[in-house]
């Protein structure tokens, strides 16, 4: 099927009782200063064009960012933090994402994440994230003609996404390696393909940029570093 297909089929995905039970509740309370807004409520898909080279890999949508707005990393601080770098290469048609009808599109990047439903303190179990990944891996497969290279935000993305990696196509180094930022690997491809260059940043979360763990500066040496590995 269709990355489109993929989507649609993912926003019906209710395999996580835990999981449905938080969007929903949350979409039904919403926050005071979001009071207006139908929420979303739902698994968020990635978001960017299927011919993507690079993807940036987070970790779960935020409950009053893309479990809001349906769309990644969209109406966060998470998500002003990494669209302004994106756009800042000129990878991301405006700085911001406020809501799913904002205009931004991206060129040559999608953006996703391993687990696509909002957890409860942004902390996924390690069944929930197990179940999720065969999501990420059909996406995996779906963009693998063209993708390139991986930016993967945080140490969670990381330990989710190397197994998808390999399950998508990819060989990974056994042990497999640690996460770090500025961490980087080439991992060749099983059937003699494009190799994927997969780079490590810390996540774009609030915990990380307001306290200058992870600078702008930071984040848009990796991103960039990764869109040239990709051919952008
Ligand atoms: Fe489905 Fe993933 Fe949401 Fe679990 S986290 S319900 S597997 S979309």
């Amino acid at each position: 099927r269709t990355l489109a297909e993929l989507d649609a089929a993912l926003v019906d995905c209710r395999a996580c009782p835990r999981l449905v039970a938080w969007r929903e509740q949350v979409a039904e309370t919403r926050r005071a200063s979001y009071a207006d807004w139908t929420y979303w409520g739902r698994p968020v898909p990635g978001f960017g064009p299927p011919t993507a080279s690079l993807l940036v890999i987070g970790l779960a949508p935020a409950a009053h960012g893309g479990n809001r707005t349906g769309r990644m990393f969209t109406g966060d601080r998470s998500g002003d933090v990494l669209y302004a770098a994106l756009h800042d290469l000129g990878l991301a048609s405006q700085p911001d994402a406020v809501s799913r009808d904002d205009g931004l599109a991206l060129r040559g990047v999608r953006v996703t994440a391993p687990v696509h439903c909002a957890p409860p303190a942004n902390k996924p179990t390690p069944e929930e994230r197990d179940t999720c990944r065969s999501w990420l891996v059909q996406e995996l497969e779906l963009l693998r003609p063209h993708l390139r290279a991986a930016v993967i935000l945080g140490a969670f993305g990381w330990g989710a996404a190397l197994p998808a990696f390999e399950a998508a196509g990819w060989e990974v180094p056994r042990p497999r390696p640690a996460f770090a930022h500025g961490a980087s690997l080439t991992l060749p491809a099983a059937d003699g393909g494009p190799p994927l260059e997969v780079f490590g940043c810390f996540h774009v979360s609030q915990r990380n940029t307001f306290t200058g763990r992870l600078t702008p500066g930071m984040l848009r040496d990796v991103l960039g570093t990764a869109a040239r590995a990709a051919g952008l």
